[in-house]
């Protein structure tokens, strides 16, 4: 059976979460979530549509800072004066997800919020049990590792990629009042579970602090118009030459580098990012590919930064 809801109000969301706990799932511009339910990966009776939240969907300055509430559609990012003058890495990014009639309806807190996604597990129901099931999949071994532990399902969100370089926090809601934290912490290091957002909580929006003063931007996927990422970079230099690095696409979270310019050399760049990005053989394109295009991005994006 399926219940679909769609609230008018931010508060009036939370008391449905808090209905229907651990039985229902929301839908923002429903562009990933609906492939999970046709999936059968999310099967709650419940669908909370975030649709008609439209304190949600806001572009705004405040004191030097941009905000972006979280049910901002991509398309909104990309054609707003305000981001392409001030904020261009956040609109390239948004330009590299999927195609623009998806990015008409995705939104920005739905991206941030995309499931890691393993070649073993983003199948229909009929593939997945052909192979047997996996630890993302309530079985019990990795498909890919053999191991009984980690799951190493990528987080692949782009906008997460480029946010992250740009030091942003997010904030949301939780019955007992709004919290904001970096970015960064709202990911975890295992692909089982894409992020620590608890069970009647919702993300309302996110703060961006800084402006770039440089920055550099690439993804590298099979279909350019189409899919998703099997590698993210994104880099940024501020005002007191600080340069944050962040990948993406190749561990389960996005790892970021931050380091003061003058002192970052390639070779520790390039250290850095083999040793954090938790890189394996669970994507379309080659893991030997992969971890050599890592070297190719960080060495374009280190020269283009000095
Ligand atoms: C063909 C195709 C190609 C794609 N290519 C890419 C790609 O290149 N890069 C990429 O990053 N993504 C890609 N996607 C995935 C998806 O379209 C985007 O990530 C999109 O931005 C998701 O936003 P949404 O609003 O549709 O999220 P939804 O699908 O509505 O939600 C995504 C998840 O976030 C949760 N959620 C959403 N909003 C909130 C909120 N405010 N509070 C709490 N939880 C929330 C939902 O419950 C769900 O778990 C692709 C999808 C398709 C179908
Ligand atoms: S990395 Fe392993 S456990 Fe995780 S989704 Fe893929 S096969 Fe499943």
């Amino acid at each position: 059976m399926e219940y679909y809801h769609i609230p008018s109000s931010v508060e009036e969301t939370l008391s449905i979460a808090d209905n229907y706990s651990g039985n229902y799932t929301y839908f923002a511009g429903g562009t990933d979530i609906q492939i999970y339910r046709k999936q059968k990966l999310d099967t709650h009776d419940h669908i909370i549509d975030l649709s008609r939240l439209d304190e949600l969907k806001s572009i705004t300055v405040n004191k030097d800072h941009l905000h972006l509430g979280a049910m901002t559609t991509l398309d909104d990012i990309i054609s707003s004066d305000i981001i392409n003058s001030n904020y261009p890495l956040i609109s390239e990014a948004a330009k590299s997800v999927a195609t623009p009639v998806i990015r008409k309806t995705a939104t920005i807190g739905g991206n941030l919020l995309v499931n890691n996604r393993c070649i073993f597990y983003n199948q229909s129901k009929e593939w997945r049990d052909s192979i047997g099931s996996c630890l993302k999949d309530k079985g019990d071994i990795c498909q890919v590792t053999g191991g009984n532990k980690s799951c190493y399902a990528r987080n692949v969100s782009d906008t997460a990629t480029a946010l992250v370089a740009l030091e942003s926090e997010i904030i949301f809601l939780t019955p007992s009042g709004s919290i904001q934290k970096p970015l960064t912490e709202l990911y975890l290091p295992c692909g089982i579970k894409s992020n620590e957002l608890d069970e009647h909580s919702i993300l309302t929006g996110i703060t961006i602090p800084i402006k770039a003063e440089k920055w550099w931007y690439r993804k590298l996927r099979l279909r350019k118009t189409l899919d998703f990422t099997s590698l993210t970079v994104a880099a940024t230099v501020d005002s007191d030459r600080i340069a944050r690095i962040c990948l993406n696409g190749v561990s389960m979270s996005p790892v970021l580098i931050k380091e003061a310019l003058k002192s970052l050399t390639l070779e520790s760049l390039i250290k850095q990012a083999r040793k954090n990005c938790k890189t394996v053989e669970n994507d379309l394109m080659p893991l030997k590919y992969r971890r050599e295009m890592i070297n190719v991005y960080l060495k374009e994006c280190w020269e283009t930064l000095h």
